[in-house]
């Protein structure tokens, strides 16, 4: 003989399982909701860098450019280009300091990397007065042109204005009494720039001999 039984939960019990489950889904599911967002913002998170560019009036601007990955790290600038008479978008030169010290004599290295100046008086390009431009020795960029350069009896080559103001960069000094200018496609240290040139500008681009390049014009053309 066999006792069959049924065995039946009473209702609060049964109701009670019914609310675990519904419960136990919710959670499951606010779970699954919480790992997807924060995926989704983890790839949409990009790191950041300042880009800091100077006038002559030794006034600053700051603009911020997104970096994405390192092979996009090559920043685009603009360039007046003196071949096409035009300002141009081009890459920004980044180097190492074993590269730019190979690449330079160790005097220009010590001018443009670590911000040296030659002796008053020795830059091969003080007292030169050729119908030319003079380009940064690191990078080969269209600086400063002869008809620019005047002789203030300072020592180092001497311009009133550059070729275009977009191909150099001023930085004022930590301390404010000095404006630095740098060239803009490869940040070279050049020299210093003063408010005490002739007209129209007023200004004088002090610059180091050992930074500069000189391209002597090939014909009477000159800008
Ligand atoms: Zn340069």
């Amino acid at each position: 003989m066999s006792i069959q039984t049924i065995q039946t939960d009473p209702p609060v019990v049964r109701q009670w399982r019914t609310d675990f489950k519904v419960i136990m889904k919710t959670i499951l599911k606010i779970y699954l909701v919480s790992i997807f967002v924060l995926l989704v913002s983890g790839c949409q998170k990009e790191p950041t860098a300042t880009i800091t560019n100077g006038d002559n009036n030794g006034t600053e601007t700051t603009t911020t450019a997104v970096q994405t990955s390192p092979s996009q790290q090559q920043t685009q600038i603009p360039i007046f280009n003196i071949d096409t008479n035009k300002v141009e978008q081009v890459d920004f030169i980044k180097k190492s300091d074993q590269q730019w010290r190979s690449q330079l004599s160790e005097e220009a290295y010590q001018i443009t990397r670590h911000k040296a100046t030659e002796r008053p008086m020795s830059g091969i390009y003080n007292t030169v007065y050729d119908q030319g431009h003079y380009t940064c020795k690191s990078c080969n960029t269209a600086l400063y042109h002869s008809n620019n350069k005047y002789d203030s009896h300072s020592g180092w080559p001497s311009f009133w204005q550059p070729i275009a103001e977009e191909n150099i960069k001023t930085i004022s000094d930590s301390d404010g009494r000095r404006v630095e200018i740098i060239c803009a496609r490869c940040n070279s240290h050049l020299g210093h720039l003063f408010n005490d040139g002739p007209l129209p500008t007023g200004k004088r681009h002090c610059i180091n001999s050992a930074a500069l390049h000189f391209v002597a014009d090939s014909s009477d053309i000159s800008r």
